[in-house]
């Protein structure tokens, strides 16, 4: 569903975004003998968190922005899309939900922070890891553009605060 996933790995490991279908990333996971922590969930997008429901019946941590994680919960498909993609409606339980500012702590010194960037989604986040500079954008933040902001829930000026918060307000197309 070109959702990309992300391994982060400190002394636990978190995945970034599990997509749709979970035994695709567990088999990554494997190939590289990695047992998963945690997964933090950039938005509540069902190409996005599809893969939910089976790593939380294998007692895997979920994360989500608390304003997602309340769509995620509920249910609500008008948020949440499965129906876009042509599956039922997720309901799943976020175990911890973030807020901007808030930090994963993996051990090792790897640190997540979450960076609440709402416009795609109410909750997007962005979750930035300082030794390494590196940002995972979810859908906030393509190479080449933006997320899609026509959905409910959507906000297009939101997210171009965004756009100038992440790079100062320079016109980059
Ligand atoms: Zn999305």
């Amino acid at each position: 569903m070109e959702c990309n996933a992300y391994f982060v790995v400190g002394q636990r490991v978190a995945l970034i975004d599990p997509g749709i279908n979970p035994r695709r990333v567990l088999d990554k996971g494997r190939e590289y003998n990695i047992k998963l922590n945690c997964f933090i969930n950039t938005h509540c997008h069902f190409d996005h968190i599809g893969a939910a429901p089976a790593l939380l019946r294998m007692g895997v941590e979920s994360m989500a922005h608390e304003l997602d994680s309340a769509a995620i919960e509920s249910g609500d498909d008008d948020l949440v899309l499965g129906g876009l993609f042509g599956k039922k409606p997720l309901e799943c339980r976020i175990g911890r939900k973030l807020r901007g500012g808030d930090e994963v702590d993996l051990g090792g010194g790897c640190v997540l922070e979450v960076v609440h960037t709402p416009g795609h989604t109410p909750g997007s986040v962005c979750l930035y890891e300082p030794v390494t500079k590196s940002l995972f954008t979810g859908d906030t933040v393509f190479a080449d553009g933006v997320g899609r902001t026509d959905f409910m829930g959507g906000d297009l000026v939101q997210t171009e605060e965004e756009r100038k918060m992440v790079f100062g307000g320079e016109d980059v197309g």
